[in-house]
């Protein structure tokens, strides 16, 4: 912060990219204020911007486009453990909602106090999701979060109990909103009055609220305890498998998603690719033996461009590759569509 920053009042924004978290950070600066937003990221939200080179355009976009100074900060080791043993539950996937925003809410508390702001902002409105933005899930987070009282929401504010930054003087309370519930009318009326035109399509929770993502995390999670964030990020690519209860195959479903593998892939996986046919790329991890490759081979050579062969019932010869080397050449048939079905994740 520069010195004429110190001096203003300023807060921690929480901001998750989508146009409620804009807007709040326009109806802060109107007021005045030093806003400092801070957007976290995991392999569950915001995991694009894991990559460094794709962080700094954000911080660029966003600063161009709405005027945002943005900060972003990785926190999936730490969000892990709240994905696997979340205090509150979780809503109706793998979603631990009030444990996400509690954490993320101490998170901010400990920046804030760090940098001396006053106060902590979000951009939720009170009856917009339906487990983390209820009226007593709010009051949960406030409570539990240890920063009771200094969480201002400026796009609902007042619908709720005032703050200590609004009893204090620090902000106008009249000049706050009662935005409330699922609509977006208000907000699109908003963004229009300061000018927002281009901002993202609402988005309906993270990666934890997909159905089949978080079903197979959730049986991820059980099987491997050394599960990783980086295996949370695998388990969103492609097709999956679990081959004889522990190993874990991933196919490529396009070419960006073959890329994806082969970029994920850490050295101790095994990459697989068809020899003189079309197909995708699969990567194996986890494996203890020699069937587990050979059935991953074949699934493999299911999905490759069959019409392609030569001969029809010829075998198909796979490549396996161990840290880019290929260590072996397996000829298989492709496994039975059925059998296929009886292994995904
Ligand atoms: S949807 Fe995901 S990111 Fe959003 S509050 Fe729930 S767990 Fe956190």
């Amino acid at each position: 912060m520069s010195q004429n920053d110190s001096k203003k009042v300023s807060c921690i924004l929480l901001y998750s990219g989508g146009l409620d978290s804009i807007l709040s950070y326009k109806v802060l600066e109107e007021q005045g204020i030093n806003v400092v937003a801070i957007r976290f990221i995991s392999s569950f939200f915001g995991s694009h911007l894991l990559k460094k080179e794709n962080q700094e355009k954000e911080v660029q976009n966003t600063k161009e486009k709405y005027g945002i100074k943005l900060i972003i900060k990785d926190i999936s080791d730490e969000f892990l453990d709240i994905v696997k043993y979340p205090e509150h539950g979780y809503g109706k996937y793998l979603n631990p909602c009030i444990d996400c925003k509690i954490f993320m809410i101490k998170k901010a508390l400990t920046i804030m106090s760090d940098i001396k702001a006053d106060f902590i902002a979000t951009g939720e409105i009170v009856g917009q999701r339906p487990m983390s933005q209820r009226r007593d899930a709010l009051n949960i987070i406030d409570r539990e979060s240890g920063a009771k009282g200094l969480i201002l929401r400026p796009l609902c504010a007042k619908h709720l109990s005032i703050t200590k930054p609004e009893e204090k003087g620090l902000i106008n309370r009249e000049k706050l909103l009662s935005i409330c519930g699922r609509g977006r009318k208000d907000q699109i009326k908003l963004a229009e009055l300061y000018g927002i035109k281009d901002y993202p399509a609402p988005a309906g929770g993270c990666i934890l609220t997909d159905p089949i993502i978080s079903e197979r995390l959730k049986k991820l999670i059980n099987l491997y305890k050394d599960f990783t964030p980086h295996d949370a990020l695998l388990a969103q690519v492609g097709r999956q498998f679990l081959i004889e209860s522990n190993a874990w195959l991933i196919l490529g479903r396009n070419k960006g998603e073959n890329i994806k593998i082969k970029e994920l892939a850490e050295e101790d996986a095994l990459i697989l690719k068809a020899d003189s046919i079309p197909g995708p790329t699969a990567a194996l991890f986890r494996f203890n033996n020699e069937k587990q490759i050979e059935i991953s081979a074949r699934i493999l050579a299911k999905y490759c461009n069959l019409k392609k062969l030569k001969e029809k019932d010829s075998d198909i010869t796979v490549n396996i590759f161990f840290q880019k080397n290929c260590i072996k050449k397996l000829k298989v048939k492709p496994l039975d569509i059925k059998k296929i079905e009886c292994l995904r994740l």
